[in-house]
């Protein structure tokens, strides 16, 4: 519909498939009729080394893509103004997606009591409110998505969990927050993630992104090339939220 995924990892990633490169990403996207895509492999992919990043974004810039392909990162919150990634490294990229709920990686600040909804719902929106505030955000990966594994539930258990935990966020903060994402032009990703681990009452939040103005990014969050194809299933829904072009995110171009 929309035929833009900007979030894809790449075999750089460590998470994700060994045979996932570029070329099969570029391959699969043609095929399944895509205009435009964003690579983005984690910030710690790269060692935190500036030289790295480099070097992949060359390989990038050469790559003859018959689609344009965007440079990106996805970067996380360890807790409020602390973030993976620093503005000198995040300048090598074309955008930066910042995850606020990377809870299992090392360093990133966990909800106190992960089998209590209204902690975990404090928790989340603290850290959505960290990574609004971060300078270097350009968008939210996949916000108030709850991963089954980090909360040791099943898909079914954490659907019933992530509704109630959606009841107990606040939300007069959550408002205020869109409204600065809104101002800032901070996109929030809406990702296939959220049908795949059963948390469909996430629609609620997208409608209210939409209607505080909120530009919602499409991305895969694909690690494999299977997951690629998994953007479809958000069709419907986007077109549930009456979703137009002009309600998407796109990557900026910088002009001199
Ligand atoms: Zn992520
Ligand atoms: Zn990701």
């Amino acid at each position: 519909m929309f035929n833009c995924d900007y979030h894809i990892h790449t075999r750089l990633s460590p998470c994700a498939a060994r045979d996932f490169d570029l070329e099969k990403i570029i391959k699969v996207q043609q095929e399944r009729g895509v205009k435009e895509i964003g690579v983005t492999d984690h910030d710690y992919a790269y060692g935190y080394k500036a030289k790295n990043i480099e070097a992949v974004r060359k390989i990038v810039q050469k790559c003859e893509s018959p689609i344009p392909i965007h440079f990106g990162v996805e970067s996380h919150i360890l807790e409020y103004r602390v973030a993976s990634i620093n503005i000198q490294l995040a300048s090598y990229f074309d955008y930066v997606l910042m995850a606020p709920n990377h809870y299992h990686l090392r360093g990133v600040a966990l909800p106190s009591d992960l089998g209590n909804p209204k902690r975990v719902a404090n928790h989340e929106l603290y850290m959505f409110e960290a990574a609004i505030a971060c300078p270097l955000t350009d968008a939210i990966a996949h916000p108030f998505v709850l991963t089954p594994n980090v909360f040791r539930l099943s898909n079914e258990e954490v659907s019933a969990f992530g509704s109630e935990m959606m009841r107990h966020i606040d939300q007069k903060r959550l408002i205020h927050q869109l409204d600065l994402a809104s101002q800032r032009e901070i996109a929030i990703e809406i990702s296939p993630k959220f049908i795949r681990y059963n948390q469909r009452h996430l629609t609620e939040f997208y409608q209210l992104c939409l209607e505080r103005e909120v530009k919602l990014l499409i991305g895969s969050d694909a690690h494999k090339a299977e997951e690629l194809g998994e953007l479809s299933e958000l069709e419907p829904i986007l077109e549930e939220l009456g979703v137009q072009e002009e309600h998407l995110w796109r990557p900026k171009e910088w002009r001199w």
